[in-house]
């Protein structure tokens, strides 16, 4: 059986990045950029003002008031049609180009224009030159590289790659990830479960995991613990990405899913791993006969949910990661310390379901109580793994142990100084 650090090797050696397509920039929020882009413009493209006031000489200036003639006044937008000389000062707003012979710029507060408009007192100690100007290209050159390949979307990239002309860009599209519940016990979550039945409840938490992961879920209903329906709706779903199997994978006389894979021809990579929840998980890949460039990976998830949400979040995420160009792909593994005793059972590692709070100076984890792998509703406290090793083992407070935060920041991170 494979470990869990060996079967996410698998996963990621599996797995490569979809070919890069090409997007209109608006669109491209939240999506992973496949080329390197270069600025076309200088930025700044001129030296401009950082202040509302006047463009002056600095050597002009000197302790106390200085008076000088008002040579033209820039708007944003206008070029300088005069240059700055001894004793004279442009009128300049914020974002106008400087103009020539003036080095810096004194800001209006410390200005008084005459009655007659003709000049200006300046009430300044001696600035140098350089003061509230920012130089063409300080910023970034023509040519300087903006964002390389492999960097996540958000809007500040997005206003860069506005900023440098880049109305259309290449990125790698999101995966589609089809999603099939299998079992006989199933039914729809707007029916009423009849003797024996549960509603089909992963396939609604597995497309919310999906589209937290940056993929498009593709739900697929449910399929029977029968050949003829799962082969028809596998098959309908190596349409897809990735396509997620739920339930089927372990050893009762109806989990047929491994059987139905092989018949269709996809690769089993692994079928089972060392940890707990999650033991059953079935990964494999498929080429469309005819067409090997393009590999379409299937898990098969444990039924039990809390195996479902956490292989997916272990494994199916970084999958997801890998063919959307982000890199790292594998889970951030963080360090925190034991807020309370725990104690750990069963021969196999453990990913508890934890809450992860911020205690000001490092990550404080609560294991949260947990009755096994069909306990959904104790993850709804939680909003980590915490990863025990295998063994009975008790884990006395302010021991480390490592955690894996589901999403966003612990709680209490906000407040932190
Ligand atoms: P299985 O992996 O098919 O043996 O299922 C393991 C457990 O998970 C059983 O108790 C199933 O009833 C439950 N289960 C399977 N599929 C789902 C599903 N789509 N939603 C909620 N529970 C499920
Ligand atoms: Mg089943």
């Amino acid at each position: 059986m494979l470990s869990v650090q060996q079967a996410l090797d698998a996963v990621l050696n599996e797995t490569r990045s979809l070919a890069a397509v090409s997007v209109a920039l608006a669109e491209s929020l939240g999506l992973v950029t496949a080329e390197d882009v270069v600025s076309d413009v200088d930025s700044p493209p001129f030296d401009k003002a950082l202040m509302d006031g006047f463009a002056v000489r600095a050597a002009d200036l000197a302790p106390g008031e200085v008076r000088l003639a008002i040579v033209e006044v820039i708007l944003a937008g206008q070029l300088p049609s005069k240059p700055v000389t001894a004793g004279s000062a442009t009128r300049i707003m914020t974002g106008a180009a400087i103009p020539n012979g003036a080095d810096a710029v004194v800001k209006i507060e410390d200005a008084r224009i005459e009655a007659d408009g003709k000049s200006v007192v300046l009430r300044t100690n001696p600035i140098e030159a350089g003061r509230n100007i920012m130089r063409q290209g300080a910023s970034l050159k023509r040519g300087a590289a903006v964002l390389p390949a492999g960097r996540l979307l958000r809007p500040q990239e997005l206003g860069a790659l506005a900023e440098v002309g880049k109305p259309r860009l290449l990125v790698r599209p999101r995966p589609t990830v089809a999603i099939l519940a299998t079992g006989d016990e199933l039914v729809a979550i707007d029916a009423n479960p009849g003797p024996g039945q549960i509603r089909n409840s992963n396939e609604t938490m597995l497309a919310a995991q999906v589209a937290q992961a940056g993929g498009v879920a593709v739900p697929l209903g449910i399929a029977r613990d029968n050949r003829s329906d799962l082969r028809a709706k596998i098959e309908a779903g190596l349409a897809s990405n990735v396509l997620l199997l739920s339930g089927g994978v372990s050893e009762g006389t109806h989990d047929l899913v491994p059987a139905e894979l092989a018949a269709l021809g996809v690769r089993n990579i692994f079928h089972k791993i060392n940890m707990r929840p999650g033991k059953p998980l079935w990964f494999g890949a498929w080429n469309r006969p005819g067409n090997e460039a393009t590999t379409i990976y299937v898990f098969g998830l444990p039924g039990n949910p809390v195996s479902s949400l956490i292989c997916f979040e272990l494994f199916v995420k970084s999958c997801l990661r890998r063919l959307r160009g982000l890199e790292p792909s594998a889970p951030r593994i963080l360090s925190g310390r034991l807020a309370i005793d725990h104690v750990a059972r069963g021969e196999r590692p453990t990913y508890n379901p934890a809450r992860v709070s911020w205690d000001g100076s490092g990550l404080c984890v609560e294991p949260v109580r947990w009755h096994g792998s069909s306990d959904l509703q104790a993850t709804v406290d939680a909003n980590a793994m915490a990863v025990f090793t295998s063994g009975d083992t008790m884990y006395p407070a302010g021991q480390s142990v490592d955690v894996i935060l589901w999403d966003g920041w612990p709680q209490g991170w906000e407040s932190r100084p």
